[in-house]
């Protein structure tokens, strides 16, 4: 048995050698049509922000380094600069001023910016000071925010929505980011129907596959669900022989344990390379992943999911996922936000395995303001339980050399991204 970080480092060792032999190709596309991409390369800023020195307010700008700028001091209107349409005329001295604008250029000879509400308007053409004004106040000043030439992201950075203003900021249209993922995945068995289709006794709803394109939907993936194969192996080969050739990665699920039925590791063995381990973890104990294909051919990736319900979900969630996000030119550590609770109920731990646990996390503010969190695990955690995974709104992680726990204990919770959202 491995532990769970050893199996990820095997999975990392493969997706890099992988990324070795076919590369990571980047491709243009729209900055709108970006987000969830990673780009390719640096980005450099082009353009100062503001690109000119601004100003923050509507208001009145002015030169306080003759003389000062005190309450009641009065003003004369002499011009104005409106956003996209800057003052062009002389400079203004004295007891002068210029009407201005939120985000229009002020002069070179102004310092200062009063805001419109500590003015008053006592004739058509003049102001004045409500209370003294501080010189060189409400200006933004030319690159205080953005910087000519700074590089702006780097290389593998993930577009995201809070990045987007500042990279149309720079007149940036079109971004190279790293390509599409192409995944195709299918799951096996005899029992397995899709929508739709009548059940005979023994039959169930395949449901595994509708979890994985959720799971890897906002990431750079075109996928394809391939469906259902039956538990033959040459169905299964056929399959495997397929999706090597169209996809980057190929996905199974079910079909990877020890029953008379499990043909998909050695159909995997046949046409390429299988790493098979059992895993210190729980949900998820066998754990397979491989390569499709040989030297003659550029090879897929596989990965083997198991086909309990939760298993397959959290196989994919916490062991897969970083390693597709990987491929798709994620290189950051995975930013997973996670947060200690308190727990609500006793746990009986004796396994040796690292546990993901469903359950319910929930916050309390104190009168003083102090916000705890607190959980509650389901004690029913068993694998095909998949009711039980939609009523969690997170997983608890509970570490290998962690024994039984009582109420009160604080646990290491990782809130579902999709229920704390909105
Ligand atoms: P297996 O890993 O193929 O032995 O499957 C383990 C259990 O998960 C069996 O009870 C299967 O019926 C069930 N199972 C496997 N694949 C799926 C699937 N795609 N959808 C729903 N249940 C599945
Ligand atoms: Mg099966």
């Amino acid at each position: 048995m491995i532990s769970f970080s050893q199996a990820q480092s095997k999975l990392r060792e493969l997706c890099e050698a992988w990324i070795t032999e076919v590369g990571l190709a980047s491709e243009s596309r729209s900055l709108s049509r970006g987000l969830g991409f990673y780009l390719s390369e640096d980005i450099c800023a082009a353009q100062n922000v503001p690109r000119q020195t601004v100003s923050a307010m509507d208001g009145y700008a002015l030169c306080m380094a003759g003389g000062d700028a005190i309450a009641h001091s009065e003003f004369q209107v002499c011009g104005e600069s409106r956003a996209g349409k800057p003052y062009s005329g002389a400079p203004l001295s004295g007891n002068q001023c210029l009407r201005i604008m939120t985000g229009a250029v002020v002069p070179d000879w102004a310092d200062t910016v009063v805001i419109q509400e500590n003015t008053q308007k006592v004739a058509d053409n003049k102001v004045v000071l409500l209370q003294d004004i501080a010189v060189g106040k409400n200006i933004r000043r030319l690159g205080e925010d953005i910087r000519r030439g700074q590089i702006l992201f780097k290389q593998y950075q993930p577009i995201t929505p809070s990045i987007v203003s500042a990279l149309a900021s720079q007149g940036i249209g079109t971004v190279n980011t790293f390509r599409k993922l192409k995944v195709g995945f299918f799951a096996t068995g005899d029992e397995l129907k899709a929508a739709g289709d009548c059940l005979s006794s023994g039959d169930i709803y395949e449901s595994n596959l509708s979890a994985i394109a959720a799971l890897i939907d906002g990431l750079p993936i075109e996928y394809s669900n391939l469906g259902v194969i039956k538990d033959s192996k040459a169905d299964i080969a056929h399959c495997l022989q397929q999706a090597a050739q169209n996809f980057d990665v190929v996905i199974s699920s079910g079909g990877v344990s020890v029953g008379d039925y499990d043909y998909v590791k050695d159909c995997v063995e046949s046409m390429g390379k299988l790493d098979s381990y059992k895993v210190a973890l729980k949900p998820g104990k066998p754990l397979c992943f491989g390569v499709l294909g040989d030297k003659s051919q550029t090879s897929a990736l596989f990965f083997g999911l198991p086909g309990n319900g939760v298993s397959s979900f959290v196989t994919l969630s916490e062991f897969f996922m970083p390693a597709l996000r990987f491929l798709v030119g994620g290189r950051q550590s995975p930013q997973k936000l996670q947060l200690m609770a308190i727990l609500k109920n006793t746990i009986h731990k004796s396994s040796q395995r690292l546990e993901f646990q469903r359950g319910v996390l929930s916050s309390i503010v104190s009168s003083a303001g102090d916000i705890s969190w607190h959980v509650t695990t389901f004690s029913e955690q068993d694998s095909h339980l998949v009711y039980g995974l939609a009523q969690a709104n997170c997983m608890v992680t509970l570490s290998e050399d962690s024994g039984a726990l009582q109420v009160g204990d604080r646990v290491k919770v990782t809130p579902f991204s999709w229920c704390f959202n909105g």
